[in-house]
């Protein structure tokens, strides 16, 4: 029930209508007993700023970022932690002195997925497929969870030079090598785990793959693609075809909103309620 002790979080985004992060929220709000509601926003590149204030002045409790605006958002803060200040991406808001200070759970979320996964970083050769905002939070993943080496492929290869020399550089690690998507089969023999962190193959294009070779997946021992819908895609198909196991990116999607919920709650989100909203999030991506 919404009563005057109801605080309110939300997501700014452009655009929103699609997201599940109010099912995260909710659900998370329902199941913990805290007088909470989560509501998504539309808010246009140019009302960022003017977005942020207005949230702070209505005593939103936080708020969530998303696609165009996480990196543009910064501007709008009082303070931006140092992980997400590293990334250059923030997305989520949390209410600090007097205004928010900028988190990124995109990260961690991803890091917690594996670790629910069982899928280790520490010691690994890892292909990273993209290099776009995605790709470069899983990029500074691997750097700071000890991978051996990271093979950053991209289509546009400039794109993968610049984000393996900011990782390389903020890491103080030279352990991310950039690659042309078109010079994968260079790639030297061994046994990777292979992030796909590009939008290929994300519903409607759901035949789609951003390589479509057999020789590239006998290398692959794992495929991990961020990509949630649809929940076995193209990439995985083929991984699991030579042998390979296979996971898709619903688990981040959760573990990020359970980390900017406890950031916000200041609270632990126990496990098993954790999974409880996952299988609620399984059925709607589903639709
Ligand atoms: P960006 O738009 O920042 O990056 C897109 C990437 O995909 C770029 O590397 C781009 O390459 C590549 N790409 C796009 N089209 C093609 C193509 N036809 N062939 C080869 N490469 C292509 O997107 P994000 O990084 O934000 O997101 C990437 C994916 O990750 C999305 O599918 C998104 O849904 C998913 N995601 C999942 C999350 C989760 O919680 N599970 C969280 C965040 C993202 P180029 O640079 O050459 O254009």
């Amino acid at each position: 029930m919404i009563d005057g002790h109801t605080r309110t979080c939300g997501l700014i985004g452009n655009p929103v209508e699609h997201t599940l992060s109010p099912l995260i929220h909710n659900t998370l709000a329902e199941l913990l007993s805290h007088p909470l509601v989560y509501v998504p926003f539309h808010v246009e590149d140019e009302n960022v700023h003017k977005a942020v204030e207005g949230a702070y002045a209505l005593n939103v409790l936080g708020l969530n970022v998303t696609v165009p605006h996480k990196s543009r958002v910064m501007k709008s803060l009082v303070q931006v932690d140092e992980l997400a200040e590293k990334i250059g991406a923030v997305n989520t808001l949390v209410r600090f002195g007097n205004g928010f200070k900028g988190y990124n759970t995109d990260m961690p979320g991803l890091y917690r997925a594996f670790l629910s996964e069982g899928i280790m970083l520490d010691g690994q050769e890892v292909v990273i497929l993209g290099a776009g905002g995605a790709a470069r939070a899983v990029a500074f993943l691997c750097a700071s969870k000890n991978v051996k080496k990271v093979y950053l492929m991209n289509r546009s290869a400039d794109k993968a030079a610049e984000v393996a020399k900011e990782v390389n550089s903020k890491s103080g690690r030279e352990c991310v090598c950039p690659m042309a998507l078109s010079d994968h089969g260079k790639l030297p023999e061994g046994r990777f785990l292979a992030i796909q962190a590009t939008s290929v193959g994300l519903y409607p294009n759901v035949d789609e793959v951003v390589i479509d070779d057999e020789d590239f997946y006998r290398k692959i021992h794992t495929g991990y693609d961020l990509i949630y819908k649809p929940r076995d895609t193209r990439f995985m198909q083929l991984v699991k075809s030579h042998g390979g196991r296979a996971c898709h990116g619903l688990k981040m999607l959760l573990y990020q909103g359970v980390i900017a919920y406890e950031l916000w709650n200041g609270v632990s989100v126990p496990e098993e309620i954790a999974m409880q909203v996952y299988g609620l999030l399984d059925e709607a991506a589903e639709r």
